[in-house]
């Protein structure tokens, strides 16, 4: 069986990797002959946009997923005609993907099923600002609808003054004059902490759900997820019932992560991704199945995995740079993940995890992640 993925970055290659012992191929959709997926999977650096390669690509396997929701809305509804034509699979459903693409429409059909969001308001221009930060209340922070991802795209907006300052920020950041006008202002969330739910759907409606993920953020990055942790006992089962409904709704086939801020004991969703998920890297070594090898049997049809999590696992990301693989891999159950991508500052470049380490053993571990 063949899975085509649209982009070959980390994620790709993580899906690629999980497929692999199940004697499934996945066809990464690249850029360029080095992204992350390479070596891993059969790369192909074509241009999507035109129309002949598109339609080979999709004709060449049984199923098309999605190593990321930033794909834009053309390409998708080609992607949904050709794979119609071809009686090829897309999971998730491009409906989905639009949706959760749009943080306007996002948060609005997450409220519409009765899910908590932080409060917001859609934003086109200076004065809409002004007049939403009366309505959501200071703190703030202002985010583009589109293409916002590791805290790229918002701004922090600390008093009504901020806000000319602020929209001029924006304006002057973002490439496309369509895409810098049309921003939510939302309000920030004095939160606990934050967790995240990852659950897998198949296609006859069977849901796995993991134990939920508390993430630790630094500058808008995800830093540091911990699973199988004790948290507010409730919660658990609150993020299943919310992971429900939406993938009930969504009529959703494979992963789907939910991001969601913790006050009170209570789930406020911040957002989704229609896909695999930074912080379920740690059910590589976590848990009984993992969350790509999940997803890659959900598309296929195939029967889901246990989510069994015999015990705590911690992943740390590491961006910018890679710590030493002897000093990791000398440290007791530290399992070391390259992405195979060259340094940059606040890059992504690989992750580790640990599983059950004691306190002297996480400390190593953050102050080698740390360099
Ligand atoms: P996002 O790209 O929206 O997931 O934001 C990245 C991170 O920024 C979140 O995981 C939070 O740590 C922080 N953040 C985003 N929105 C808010 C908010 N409304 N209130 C507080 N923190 C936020």
């Amino acid at each position: 069986m063949k899975v085509g993925i649209i982009g070959a970055g980390q994620l790709a290659r993580m899906m690629a990797m999980a497929a692999y012992p199940l004697g499934i191929t996945c066809h990464c959709s690249a850029n360029s002959t080095t992204d992350s997926a390479a070596g891993v999977s059969q790369l192909h650096t074509i241009d999507l946009c035109d129309d002949n390669n598109l339609k080979a690509f999709i004709n060449n396997v049984d199923v098309i997923t999605f190593e990321n929701e930033n794909v834009a809305s053309t390409l998708l509804d080609k992607i949904a005609l050709y794979a119609k034509q071809t009686q090829t699979a897309v999971y998730p459903n491009v409906k989905t993907i639009k949706i959760i693409q749009d943080r306007l429409l996002e948060k609005t059909t997450v409220n519409q099923l009765g899910i908590a969001t932080t409060k917001f308001k859609a934003v086109n221009n200076l004065s809409e600002l002004q007049q939403a930060i009366n309505s959501v209340k200071l703190p703030c922070i202002l985010k583009t609808r589109f293409l916002g991802y590791d805290g790229k795209g918002q701004y922090f907006i600390k008093t009504a003054q901020d806000a000319e300052k602020v929209w001029q920020l924006l304006m002057s950041a973002v490439d496309s004059p369509d895409e810098q006008h049309t921003c939510i202002v939302e309000q920030f969330v004095d939160f606990d902490y934050e967790v995240s739910m990852i659950s897998t759907r198949g296609a006859d409606g069977e849901t796995v759900y993991y134990p939920l993920t508390r993430n630790t953020h630094r500058d808008g990055i995800l830093r540091q997820s911990e699973a199988g942790i004790h948290l507010h006992s409730n919660l658990q089962q609150q993020a299943e019932r919310y992971a429900d409904e939406l993938l009930t709704y969504f009529d959703y086939v494979g992963t789907l992560a939910i991001e969601f801020f913790v006050k009170s004991e209570t789930l406020y969703v911040n957002e989704l991704a229609p896909r695999v998920h930074n912080s379920g890297h740690w059910t590589i070594e976590g848990a009984a199945t993992s969350q790509f090898e999940n997803h890659i049997r959900a598309i296929l049809r195939l029967p889901l995995g246990s989510t069994h999590t015999e015990r705590p696992a911690i992943m740390l990301n590491c961006i910018g740079n890679m710590p030493p693989l002897n000093d990791i891999l000398d440290l007791p159950d530290a399992h070391y993940h390259t992405y195979d991508k060259s340094p940059r500052p606040r890059r992504k470049l690989g992750h580790v995890t640990v599983v059950n380490p004691d306190k002297h053993v996480l400390i190593k571990l953050q102050q080698l992640v740390d360099g």
